[in-house]
């Protein structure tokens, strides 16, 4: 008996049905042939040990999701346990696969495993078809319409998608034939892993503020657009670090994984704003879409973007290296009650504000503790759900004032900055409760604090909670003047066109 071919869509970050072109593509395939679809994912049996346990949670919430989704549409997802190509490989001669498709990501490891599947596709006459969806532009025609070149200002990057077209999203309603189901769709062997198959155990973390998945996407997109008023006003610097609840959208986390489309984000966002007076680029909530596509289109076009050293157009700038203020940053032990709060909000909930991620990024490197942004960068990839190769590094790099941003003098105040959205330290209060009952005086500075105040508040400093590890308004000061150095001394090596060491 001869075997029925089958197709497959391979998802990556694009864990959803809606706008996605891709999928529609095989599903397109497999009926007109007849063939079997094979809707796949692939889930590396190191994960654990690659991404955080928070991160971890929300993918595989993503991805039971995603199951059901394409359940409802008489289909299936296969979850197969391995490392992606390899396995890959193997299945593309067992179900006899002549049809592939997936989606543009320019993460590094994606590009490498499109390169890798691209030769065996070649050698095997598979038909791959890849189509741009996590992005509203396709960014390589960005690049190319700069003549190769990334565009190093926003406003550059603005002026060259201006007249782009922005395609319509595409919907998937129709329910896939049944003789497109393989005979092995029921097999328990592809289900989403559970959380004790991970040996996650969920009652040992803190409640998902924020669970995985295209439903509760979509569900938080329409939420945000039916407040017209609000995403007609949004202005980004008027959002807070520190208040309790989001000031911002958190769409993030689903956009990173594909949950959400940009491209729906984008037509919804226009949608809402049309006739209206609404705020503009690059405050605007579109402008923060417009981020995100200026950062992937950096990232796409820059070779080691994720690295100082070899990346044009990163600054070389001397870091140091300081193993314990590393390690104290990332556990909220600065002794800056403020640093402290948000770092130890990342690690708890998996997402901060914007500016609570500039206040604590400009403290590690240039502000204070002057450690490479490729650290900090690290400790993100670790805690954030929203975790996105190019967003990191870029934002990484702007707020290290090495890309992008080069106002390095202008730098945080671990103090001021949070009094200016919380005088009271509300904020403060419920993420370093050691801090609780300090007065409000102390609060964002509890060094300050007389030895009686400590005593009566029931936390001394340099015992209940840590002395502040560095004196900001002497090293911010030192910091500046390195980095003015390490600027002369990059624009003199530009100048000479030496190779930088
Ligand atoms: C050091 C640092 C690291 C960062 N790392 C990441 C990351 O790994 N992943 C990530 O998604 N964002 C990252 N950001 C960007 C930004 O902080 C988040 O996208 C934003 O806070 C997410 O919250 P939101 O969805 O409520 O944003 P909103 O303000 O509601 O904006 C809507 C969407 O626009 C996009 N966006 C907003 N701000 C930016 C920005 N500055 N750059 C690029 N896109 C933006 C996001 O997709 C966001 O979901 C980082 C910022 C800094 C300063």
């Amino acid at each position: 008996m001869t075997k029925v071919p089958s197709v497959i869509h391979w998802f990556r970050l694009d864990l959803r049905i809606h706008d996605n072109l891709a999928l529609r593509n095989a599903i397109n395939e497999a009926e007109n042939r007849k063939h079997l679809l094979r809707p796949v994912y692939f889930l590396d049996p190191e994960i654990k040990s690659k991404i955080g346990i928070k991160r971890l949670r929300f993918l595989v919430q993503s991805l039971q999701d995603l199951d059901n989704n394409l359940k409802k549409l008489n289909s299936r997802l296969y979850v197969i346990r391995g490392h992606a190509v390899e396995e890959l490989f193997k299945l593309l001669n067992k179900w006899q696969v002549k049809y592939l498709t997936c989606q543009v990501d320019i993460d590094p490891i994606y590009v490498k495993q499109d390169e890798e599947l691209d030769k065996f596709a070649e050698k095997n006459d598979i038909f791959v078809v890849r189509r741009v969806q996590h992005t509203v532009y396709d960014v390589h025609s960005v690049l190319k319409k700069n003549n190769g070149n990334v565009p190093m200002t926003y406003q550059k990057f603005l002026s060259l998608v201006q007249d782009m077209q922005v395609k319509d999203c595409i919907e998937i309603t129709k329910p896939i034939s049944e003789h497109c189901n393989p005979k092995d769709s029921d097999s328990k062997k592809y289900d989403v892993p559970s959380f004790d198959e991970l040996d996650i155990d969920e009652s040992a973390l803190e409640p998902l503020k924020y669970p995985g998945g295209e439903t509760e996407g979509l569900k938080r997109l329409n939420m945000y657009m039916a407040r017209k008023q609000w995403v007609c006003k949004f202005e980004k610097p008027n959002s807070s670090p520190n208040s309790l609840e989001p000031s911002t959208t958190v769409l993030s986390p689903y956009i990173s994984h594909g949950c959400l489309s940009s491209k729906l984000f984008y037509h919804k966002l226009k949608e809402a704003l049309s006739g209206m007076r609404h705020t503009e680029p690059p405050v605007s909530l579109m402008g923060q879409l417009m981020w995100r596509e200026f950062y992937y289109t950096a990232g796409a076009g820059t070779e080691n973007f994720d690295k100082m050293v070899g990346n044009a157009v990163c600054t070389q700038i001397p870091w140091g290296t300081n193993e314990e203020h590393l390690k104290a940053w990332a556990e909220g032990k600065t002794g800056y009650p403020f640093v402290d709060a948000i770092m130890r909000q990342l690690k708890q909930e998996g997402w901060i504000d914007h500016l609570a991620r500039h206040m604590v990024a400009c403290f590690l490197t240039r502000g204070d503790l002057w450690i490479s942004w490729e650290e900090g960068a690290k400790v993100f990839e670790d805690y954030l759900l929203d975790y996105d190769w190019s967003l990191n590094a870029g934002n990484w790099m702007w707020l290290s004032a090495s890309a992008f941003f080069y106002k390095f003098f202008r730098v945080y105040s671990p103090v001021a900055f949070g009094k200016k959205t919380d005088k009271e330290g509300i904020y403060i209060r419920k993420y370093v409760p050691e801090l609780k009952k300090y007065p409000t005086a102390f609060i964002y500075e509890p060094w300050k604090a007389p030895k009686s105040v400590q005593m009566a508040a029931g936390c001394i400093i340099g015992q209940d909670y840590p002395k502040r590890i560095v004196d900001h308004d002497k090293v911010h000061k030192d910091n500046c003047q390195k980095m003015s150095a390490a600027y002369k001394l990059n624009k003199e090596r530009k100048a000479l066109k030496r190779p930088l060491t």
